[in-house]
């Protein structure tokens, strides 16, 4: 695929990229710029972004672009998510962002290797596509949706892989919220390594 051997990527196919709070895991709360990377192939069913799925749907976007987007805001953190934004070789975004001292995370599934040196590796493994042995030593956080009760289990078992200062974040898919949620509550008062990530961006009604 030439999106992986490719190096010295300047421009990625970009969905939509903009400034809000991010919601979710460990910097809930905390003013972020969006950039969401189109192409994912790791076909989730619950996937709220499945209009991100094809690459070809979204438009190839310079650095200059991005970076300009980035510096019309006054954000001190990037976070790179999709799709999957691990597909494509992004080190020239994550330097030029760096090098402006911005702060930069990126949301994946951890199913490709990452390029890049973030400063935030948020790994958010899914069943329906196996993830790469790096993304357990490279995780700052793991971030398991819980869809049903079985899901649990499948959380430990990728926690049990994890490094050992890395964050642990239960979070219930959007739409179980109401049955999930007091099964979570539950579950971390009686593993408390674990602690709760919920959506707040939707509650705030904001993207
Ligand atoms: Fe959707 Fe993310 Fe799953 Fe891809 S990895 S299908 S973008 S939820």
């Amino acid at each position: 695929m030439e999106e992986i051997i490719e190096s010295k990527r300047t421009s990625w196919p970009v969905m939509e990229s903009f400034y809000t709070i991010q919601g979710e895991g460990h910097y809930s709360g905390r003013a972020a710029y969006f950039i969401r990377t189109g192409g994912c192939d790791v076909g989730c069913v619950w996937c709220d972004v499945k209009e991100s799925w094809e690459a070809g749907d979204h438009p190839d976007t310079s650095l200059e672009t991005l970076l300009k987007g980035v510096n019309d805001t006054a954000t001190d953190f990037v976070v790179i998510t999709g799709g999957e934004p691990a597909m494509y070789p992004i080190e020239t975004l994550v330097s030029a962002l760096q090098e402006q001292g911005i702060e930069v995370a990126i949301e994946t599934s951890g199913c490709y290797p990452l390029d890049a040196k973030v400063d935030w590796y948020c790994f958010s493994p899914k069943k329906f596509k196996a993830p790469v042995e790096e993304a357990y030593e490279k995780a700052n956080e793991l971030k398991v949706v819980i869809f049903n009760k079985h899901d649990f289990k499948w959380a430990e078992e990728h926690a049990a892989k994890a490094n050992a200062d890395c964050l642990l974040y239960l979070q219930p898919e959007w739409s179980k919220e109401a049955q999930m949620l007091p099964l979570i509550i539950d579950y971390v008062k009686e593993n408390p390594k674990w602690k709760i990530s919920l959506q707040t961006h939707k509650y705030m009604n904001i993207p």
